[in-house]
């Protein structure tokens, strides 16, 4: 009898950095198997495809790239394939049905039961783990990080908003926080490990609350104070902040630690009230604008980062400008901006009042117009500085490599006779260009004096991504 024991694997992620972080933790499981990652996905024996289901086009996609690893599976039967992240919970049954060749599927709550699914395929079954068990805290240490330049640090999980537009409260289910200790036992790992960049987690990052305490246990803003404390953070930052939960006493953490990013991500998704009920949002745009001030009056720097949906239900054009004003007053440093996609299983689509396909376009390009001169004014500010860069890998360009400013901006910068700086160097960059969405420079140490100051194994493959993992959007 052959043995079917797959001994190599491939993951391909889509969407938000939780999957990007379940991507890791699956591999390291993998890997302690004995599992070995490949370069390329038609050399596995075990693919794994971590979907997002965020919006209707990203789940198209999964569904035909899962029909191109069904050709591998037809040159090589004894591949298996699975199907995790936010499809796969949403979709269950339902993708076994639609995708023949498909072997599991693996909800992102069951992603540490990766071992026993796939000896349970081994054993002639297709399989099902989904839903919401009760959790054990993960185990960090077995998490593959290697190839990336921050550490990432899940502190809650799932989200109760039921925004109506929001499919994520039904993928990734109830909000639940991790406990402190162990939060701060994974950062200090992180840094032991060579790590000096650090990205907290959450879906509503700032909802944080120690397990048990209620309301009067530690918050969010404890949480950064201790993380922003431990010896080694050297830039702290974390994703998604909800504008509701975030409070005076969080604003001042970034006036009082500067190693806190002077940059935040705060998804505002309308500028008009009418549009926020709808959504079920729960503040107002005026709170939004208050907030924003107060945060710039804390770090006068800081850079703010939004999300935006045009085209929601019912959206008028006096709504939209609503948004445009907004847009063209907060200055944004950058914004994501989506055309709405109606979700299965969520409020929005009942409400109707469909927006006409054609006018969302066109809103959705008329938010790009007003951002495009904002960003590349803003960034222009920086040109003739000398900014401290965390490199995250090789440019585009060959002979060029690329980095974050504490602010978040991309900046590149060629070899220029330098020894290749390795993945999570801070080093200083001279500002020469301004792009609207990146900053050129040259680097300001001379070309006999590689910087040495981190010296770690993993850091000696600079950018280059873990073999087997692959990460799309
Ligand atoms: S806060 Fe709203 S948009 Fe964000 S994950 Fe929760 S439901 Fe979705």
């Amino acid at each position: 009898m052959t043995d079917r024991r797959p001994r190599s694997f491939f993951v391909e992620t889509w969407g938000c950095q939780m999957n990007e972080l379940d991507s890791q933790r699956l591999a390291g499981k993998l890997m302690e198997q004995g599992l070995l990652p490949t370069r390329e996905s038609s050399e596995a024996d075990l693919i794994l495809l971590n979907s997002c289901s965020v919006r209707e086009k990203a789940e198209q996609k999964v569904y035909s790239r899962l029909g191109m690893y069904r050709q591998f599976k037809q040159k090589r039967p004894e591949v298996l394939i699975g199907l995790c992240g936010c499809v796969a919970q949403e979709a269950g049954e339902r993708a076994l049905k639609r995708v023949p060749d498909l072997d599991f599927v693996l909800g992102p709550a069951r992603v540490g039961e990766i071992l026993d699914v796939v000896a349970d395929c081994l054993a002639g079954k297709r399989v099902v783990a989904t839903g919401f068990p009760e959790e054990r805290d993960h185990d960090f240490d077995s998490i593959s990080r290697d190839g990336t330049y921050k550490g990432m640090v899940t502190i809650v999980e799932g989200c109760n908003k039921n925004c109506t537009f929001c499919i994520v409260p039904l993928t990734r289910g109830p909000e639940r926080s991790r406990r402190m200790d162990r939060i701060l036992a994974e950062v200090e790992h992180l840094i032991d490990y060579g790590f000096r960049e650090i990205e907290l987690l959450g879906q509503t990052v700032n909802h944080w609350r120690e397990p048990g305490t209620g309301d009067r246990g530690p918050d969010f803003a404890d949480l950064l104070e201790r993380v922003a404390g431990v010896p080694g953070v050297e830039r702290l930052r974390f994703v998604t902040s909800y504008p509701r939960d975030f409070t005076p006493r969080m604003v001042e953490q970034f006036a009082g630690h500067p190693n806190i990013s002077p940059y935040l991500h705060l998804p505002v998704q309308s500028g008009s009230n009418s549009v926020l009920q709808r959504m079920g949002r729960g503040y107002t745009i005026e709170s939004y604008y208050a907030l924003v001030a107060s945060l710039r009056e804390a770090r006068p720097e800081i850079s703010l980062s939004t999300d935006l949906i045009v085209g929601f239900p019912g959206e008028t054009d006096d709504e939209f400008e609503r948004t445009l004003d907004m847009v063209i007053e907060l200055e944004f440093g950058s914004l994501f901006a989506f055309k709405y996609s109606p979700r299965p299983g969520t409020a929005a689509p009942r409400l109707g009042n469909a927006v006409d396909m054609a006018v969302a376009d066109q809103r959705l390009q008329r938010i790009f117009a007003a951002q495009e001169p904002i960003q590349r004014r803003l960034n222009q500010q920086l040109v003739g500085s000398r900014i401290e860069v965390l490199v995250t890998g090789w440019g585009k360009r060959p002979g060029t490599q690329s980095g974050r400013t504490s602010c978040h901006r991309v900046v590149h910068f060629p070899l220029d006779g330098h020894e290749a700086a390795k993945s999570g160097d801070l080093i200083e960059v001279h500002i020469e260009k301004a792009l609207a969405h990146s900053l050129l420079g040259r680097r300001t140490d001379r070309p006999d004096r590689p910087d040495r100051s981190r010296d770690s194994d993993q850091a000696n493959h600079p950018r280059q991504a873990s073999p087997g993992l692959s990460v799309v959007a």
